[in-house]
């Protein structure tokens, strides 16, 4: 028996001032009954809207073909501008920091390309330990693409920080003490914003100041934060990032991803980059001029015309955010998250091999809470499919969830805790 009633739940979600944005998702469905999506950390669900976005550019192109780059409603030469508000919001950026581009590993060497730029005696990157995978195999290619020409090793270049033994996340001081440790040699600080195993939320502006304080630059991989919880790249004074639109952001598989660059390089010619039309100077584009002039701010990292279909889904799903409000979702994201910790801290103090191992800390944390089971982990993963629920299995133990204030409700957080004891009573 949990302490509190379904009727609780339910009166909790009568409260919530976001209730009636679920109404805009499609819920993926099981025996007819709507399932517990607890999986919009993996990929967010589908707005209803979307598909008259996508729908209004296939007609585009049906009935104007080529001229639909400039004609129409939304033309296509233009469309990337019409997000920069509402991810200027997402980040806390300035608008000529932010732009939608490319994908997010993509995006995350090419930002390298301007960012990462070692010496013989600074060529050291500090990351989290057990990043995402795809920024382990980025960031060694990197730091090997430099090595040979660099005078540097590339075995040592790659620093990482782990949390304490017996702990199971970072702590900001050991952050910032190995940043100290390695300040002569350290070029980099290139970590998650949210870290997506854990679902620790990173203090940015520390690790960002003290990497500037040792002549080093901090950038960070927002794949787990956008959408998340709000934040303030551009007073953090963030030197880059990057992200991707199909997780919180709801744009879709392989949705697009964006940049951000602060605004003190937006004029910089020294910073080296990789180049492509779609940075080019906007008004001299289709001139086909040799030599290249960048545009003003992180549009100037632009490389190719933008994928539109894409793009429709990205802007379909940002209009949602613009109206529901990124303080507003996190406030009821606090508490939706809180309300699920409670519950399975309940079941817990029941079911031992059950702990939890993101902070404790809501201000050290997202909406992902990553739950352990120890041996029959997967055997409860399974039952809780089976039940409808739908969230992450992580090798060996670990079951993520994470209750997204834009379509989940208190009753669906009660009923997971039910299912949860349920099956950790039928395998014990
Ligand atoms: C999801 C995720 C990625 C995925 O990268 P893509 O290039 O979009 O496939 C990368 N890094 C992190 C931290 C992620 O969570």
């Amino acid at each position: 028996m949990l302490s509190i009633s379904r009727a609780q739940a339910q009166q909790l979600d009568q409260e919530d001032s976001l209730k009636n944005f679920r109404q805009e998702f499609h819920i993926p469905q099981k025996d007819g009954k709507d399932c517990i999506y607890f999986c919009g950390n993996s990929l967010g669900l589908q707005p209803k809207q979307t598909q008259h976005y996508i729908q209004r550019e296939l007609d585009t192109w049906q009935a104007e073909a080529v001229e639909g780059h400039f004609r129409g409603e939304r033309p296509w030469m233009y469309y990337h501008k019409l997000f920069k508000k509402s991810l200027a919001q997402l980040v806390g950026a300035k608008e000529e920091e932010v732009v939608a581009m490319n994908n997010l590993t993509s995006n995350l060497h090419f930002l390298l390309v301007s960012f990462y730029r070692p010496t013989s005696t600074r060529f050291k990157i500090l990351m989290d330990g057990g990043a995402f995978p795809s920024d382990q195999y980025a960031i060694e290619s990197q730091v090997k693409f430099h090595a040979a020409s660099g005078g540097f090793d590339w075995k040592g270049a790659i620093v990482e920080v782990f949390p304490r033994e017996g702990e199971t996340y970072l702590r900001t001081e050991d952050i910032l003490a190995t940043i100290e440790k390695h300040k002569e040699q350290l070029a980099l600080v290139m970590m998650g914003g949210v870290q997506y195993y854990t679902g620790q939320f990173f203090d940015l502006k520390a690790i960002t100041e003290k990497a500037h304080a040792v002549g080093a630059l901090a950038g960070f991989d927002l794949a787990h934060a956008i959408g998340n919880l709000p934040m303030q790249l551009h007073d953090w004074d963030v030197d880059f990032a990057t992200w991707c639109s199909y997780k919180y952001l709801n744009s879709g598989p392989g949705g697009i991803s964006g940049i951000f660059v602060h605004e003190k390089y937006a004029l910089d010619p020294k910073l080296p980059r990789f180049a492509g039309w779609w940075g080019y100077e906007e008004a001299k584009r289709f001139k086909m001029q040799k030599g290249f002039i960048p545009m003003y701010g992180a549009d100037g990292w632009q490389h190719s015309n933008v994928n539109i279909l894409s793009a429709a889904a990205h802007l379909a799903s940002l209009e949602i955010f613009d109206r529901a409000g990124i303080q507003q979702l996190r406030k009821k994201s606090v508490q939706l998250t809180a309300f699920a910790e409670k519950l399975v801290m309940e079941v817990a103090g029941r079911y031992p091999q059950l702990q939890h191992i993101s902070p404790r800390e809501p201000e050290a944390r997202g909406a992902q809470l990553s739950l352990v089971v120890k041996a029959y982990g997967k055997l409860v993963f399974d039952y809780l499919s089976e039940q409808g629920v739908i969230a992450d299995w992580r090798e060996p133990e670990v079951i993520r969830i994470a209750p997204i204030p834009l379509y989940n409700t208190f009753e669906e957080v009660f009923d997971f805790a039910l299912l949860l004891e349920y099956g950790l009573k039928k395998f014990a």
